[in-house]
C-alpha cells in the first residue's frame, strides 16, 4: 500500500489526497504501478494530456497473466469464483482450475486464428466459462466486446460490424427470470440475416444439445478443447493498446463505443478496488450486474482475480424470489456487494425478507452504481441492513475510475443521503453554469471534469479523436462534460441530481429529476419512480409529471396520485400529475430512459431505443401517456 493511501483516514485527509493528486496526476499513478505484474515496467507514466494522453504507453503486460498465472504460487487453491443461480445450484473454482481453462480457452482460440490486436466478440449469461474466454482473448493480445444477452438483432449486427469482430463466442443459452434464453438461436439469427464480420461462432454447449451447428461456421467448444493440460504464453502487449470495446448504456441517445487499455484500465480499477473495498485475502466479493454491463467484466476480469479475491457470479434476476439475495450472501458469506441501482431499488420493492431472509450478518459493504441512489432507498437499506455501510460510486464507461464515491476502503466517510461522494482521484471536479464558468458549492450546474485517469476511455474507431473531442470536449472548451447535472456542497460531497437533458424547467426553477424522485421515493406506496416534464401551451413553463411503479399491495387510485401529490408539495415540489405504471422504461443495464417519457409527453420521435429492456411495456405506458396529455 502506498504512503499516501496508509495515512487516509478522514474527508480533510481525502480531500487532501484527491487534491495532491491532482497536482501531479502523474506521480499519483506512479505509485499504483506496482498493483499489477508487469514483463517491462513503463518507463513513463503519462504521455501528452487529455483528450490525447497516453498512460503506461510502452509498458508490457498481461491481464491474464495478472489474473491467474501469478496466484499460482500463493493462492493455487484458493476459490477464485464460485457460481450460482436462481435455484441455488453450485459451481466453485479454484485458481489453479482457472488457470487451466483459460489456457484451454486461449488453446482453442488461438486455432481458430485469434492474434494480438483482434476485437473477439461475447454473448453469455454469467458463468465462468465467460470468465475463462474474457481472460483468454487477454491471454493472447486481442481486444474483447462482450454483448447484452437480448439486444434486438439489428442492434447486435451493427454492434458485430461496428467491433469488426471475426470471431464470436456464445453459450448455447443462458436462464434468467425462470426463463430458458437460447442464446444460439439469437447469434444464428443475426449471422444468417445480417451482413456481419463473422466468421467463426464458438458455442459454450454447456451439456446442451438443441442448437443448430453450421459446419463450415460454428465449432462446439466442448467437442475441440483439449482433453489434458495446455499452456498459452501470455502475450505481452503495450499497457495502453485498447483492450476492451464498451457500449455506454444509451440512456441519453444512442450508445456510443468506448475503448478502455489494456494495462492502463487495470492499474486504475486494482486502485479503484483497493479504495473502495478494503478487500482481505478470505473476503468474498459479489457483482450483480449482466455481462453486457461494464461493471461486469470490470468486476470478473480486471479486479477481483488480479487482486486474488474470491468472487460470486450469479447466473439470472436476484429479483425472482423475495429471499434470493439474502441466501446467496447467506451460502457464499458475502462480504460485499457491488449493485446496479436498479437492483437495489428491486430489494426495496420486495420488501425486508430480500435482505432478511437468510444470514446477511458477513455483509459488510453494498456498493451502488448506475444512477443517483434516492434518499428513500438509502433509508430503507440502512434499517434493515443496520450493520452494513451502503456506499456509493459515480462513473460512467468514459471515466471508469470513480468521478466521485465513498471511499470504504481508505476512509470510511459519512454518508451524506443523496450524494454519491467525494473525489478521491486526481480527477477534478467542477460545476459550472451555461457559459462553463466555476460555480461556487452550493450551486446547481453541470458536472465537468479536469479528467487524470489511465480509465479515461476513448472512441472505438476514431483514430484521431474526431469524434471523441467533439462529443465530450467541445460543449465546455477545456473540460471534460459528462453529461450530468448537480451541486457540490462546502464540503465537497458531489450530489448528482440526474442527466442535464432531463432538467426539468418550472417556474423559474431548475430541478434535476432526482430531487423530486427522491422525495417521492420516500412515500410509502412508491416502489419506483421518474419525473419527466411537458411544455405548457402557451409558453407558460412545464408541467411535472410523476411516473410511479406502486408497491405490492397498493393500487392505483385519484386519492393516492392526491396524497402523492401533497407530499411532494411538502417538499417543495409541485407536481401537476401522477401516473402510475407498471413497469419503467429502462436500458438493459436498468436505468431509466426518462427521455422516452419526455418524448412521448412531448409527441416526438423516441430517438434511438436499441438499449430499451422492455418495449411492450413501454408502449402500455405511451398509451397511458395519450390519455393524459
Ligand atoms: P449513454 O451515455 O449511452 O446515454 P449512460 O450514460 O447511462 O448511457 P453509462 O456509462 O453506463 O451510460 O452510465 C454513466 C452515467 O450513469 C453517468 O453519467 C451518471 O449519469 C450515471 N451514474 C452512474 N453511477 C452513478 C452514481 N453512483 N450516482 C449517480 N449517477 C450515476
Ligand atoms: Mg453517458
Amino acid at each position: 500500500m502506498s504512503k499516501v493511501t496508509e495515512e487516509i483516514y478522514s474527508v480533510r485527509k481525502l480531500q487532501a489526497l484527491s487534491s495532491l493528486a491532482s497536482k501531479d496526476p502523474a506521480a499519483f499513478w506512479a505509485q499504483q504501478v506496482d498493483l499489477i505484474d508487469w514483463f517491462q515496467r513503463p518507463a513513463k507514466v503519462l504521455e501528452g494530456s487529455p483528450p490525447t494522453e497516453r498512460w503506461f504507453a510502452g509498458g508490457l503486460m498481461n491481464v491474464s497473466y495478472n489474473a491467474v498465472d501469478r496466484h499460482l504460487r500463493d493462492k493455487a487453491d484458493k476459490v477464485a469464483f464460485y457460481w450460482t443461480n436462481e435455484s441455488l445450484d453450485y459451481r466453485a473454482i479454484t485458481f489453479r482450475e482457472l488457470y487451466y481453462q483459460v489456457n484451454r480457452a486461449a488453446y482453442v482460440l488461438r486455432q481458430l486464428g485469434v492474434k494480438r490486436g483482434d476485437v473477439v466478440s461475447m454473448i453469455m449469461p454469467s458463468i465462468p466459462e465467460a470468465v475463462y474466454f474474457g481472460l483468454a482473448v487477454h491471454r493472447l493480445g486481442a481486444i474483447l466486446a462482450i454483448h447484452y444477452v437480448g439486444l434486438s438483432d439489428d442492434v447486435m449486427a451493427f454492434r458485430l460490424q461496428d467491433a469488426g469482430s471475426k470471431v464470436l463466442v456464445v453459450a448455447s443459452k443462458g436462464f434468467r427470470a425462470g426463463q430458458e434464453i437460447r442464446i444460439k438461436d439469437i447469434a444464428d439469427r443475426v449471422l444468417n440475416n445480417f451482413k456481419t464480420p463473422v466468421e467463426k461462432v464458438l458455442v459454450v454447449s454447456r451439456g446442451f444439445s438443441d442448437f443448430n451447428v453450421n459446419g463450415s461456421r460454428d465449432v462446439v467448444y466442448e467437442d475441440i478443447a483439449p482433453r489434458g493440460k495446455v499452456y498459452v504464453p501470455p502475450e505481452p502487449v503495450d499497457a495502453s493498446d485498447v483492450g476492451t470495446i464498451y457500449y455506454t448504456s444509451g440512456t441519453t441517445g444512442r450508445p456510443k463505443g468506448i475503448t478502455q487499455t489494456q494495462g492502463g484500465y487495470a492499474v486504475a480499477l486494482n486502485w479503484t478496488f483497493k479504495a473502495l473495498f478494503n478487500l482481505g485475502p478470505s473476503d468474498v466479493w459479489w457483482t450483480i450486474s449482466e455481462l453486457g454491463w461494464p461493471v461486469w467484466p470490470m468486476a470478473n476480469l480486471y479486479t477481483a482475480p488480479v487482486m486474488g479475491v474470491t468472487a460470486v457470479l450469479f447466473e439470472g434476476f436476484v429479483g425472482q424470489r423475495p429471499d434470493l439475495f439474502a441466501k446467496v450472501v447467506e451460502r457464499f458469506g458475502v462480504t460485499h456487494v457491488w449493485s446496479s441501482t436498479t437492483t437495489l431499488y428491486t430489494l426495496k420493492g420486495l420488501g425486508s425478507e430480500s435482505v432478511t431472509g437468510g444470514d446477511t450478518s458477513t455483509l459488510r459493504i453494498i456498493l451502488n452504481t448506475g444512477e443517483p441512489l434516492n434518499v428513500g432507498a438509502w433509508q430503507w437499506f440502512r434499517e434493515n441492513l443496520p450493520n452494513t455501510y451502503i456506499g456509493d460510486a459515480y462513473w460512467m464507461t468514459e471515466h471508469l475510475s470513480p468521478i466521485a464515491a465513498t471511499p470504504y476502503g481508505i476512509a470510511e466517510i459519512p454518508f451524506r443521503p443523496g450524494s454519491a461522494g467525494i473525489a478521491f482521484s486526481p480527477t477534478r471536479v467542477l460545476i459550472v453554469d451555461d457559459e462553463g464558468k466555476q460555480l461556487p458549492p452550493g450551486n446547481k450546474g453541470y458536472i465537468v471534469l479536469s479528467p487524470y485517469t489511465p480509465a479515461l476511455g476513448k472512441m472505438w474507431n476514431d483514430p484521431n479523436y474526431e469524434r471523441y473531442i467533439k462529443t465530450y470536449w467541445s460543449r465546455f472548451p477545456g473540460y471534460f462534460y459528462t453529461g450530468d447535472y448537480g451541486y457540490m456542497d462546502e464540503d465537497g460531497y458531489l450530489y448528482v441530481l440526474g442527466r442535464a437533458d432531463d432538467v426539468i424547467a418550472t417556474t423559474g426553477q431548475r430541478i434535476g429529476t432526482m430531487e423530486v424522485e427522491s422525495t417521492i421515493g420516500t412515500h410509502p406506496a412508491v416502489a419506483e419512480v421518474a419525473a419527466a416534464s411537458m411544455p405548457l401551451p402557451g409558453g407558460k413553463g412545464s408541467a411535472l409529471l410523476a411516473f410511479v411503479v406502486l408497491r405490492p399491495g397498493y393500487q392505483p387510485s385519484d386519492q393516492l396520485a392526491e396524497d402523492i401529490k401533497a407530499y411532494a408539495r411538502n417538499a417543495g415540489y409541485i407536481v401537476d400529475r401522477v401516473v402510475f405504471v407498471r413497469k419503467l422504461p429502462k436500458t438493459k443495464s436498468g436505468k431509466i430512459m426518462r427521455r422516452l417519457l419526455r418524448a412521448a409527453l412531448n409527441q416526438e420521435p423516441l430517438g434511438d431505443t436499441s438499449t430499451l429492456d422492455d418495449p411492450a411495456a413501454f408502449e402500455d405506458t405511451r398509451r397511458m401517456i395519450e390519455q393524459v396529455r
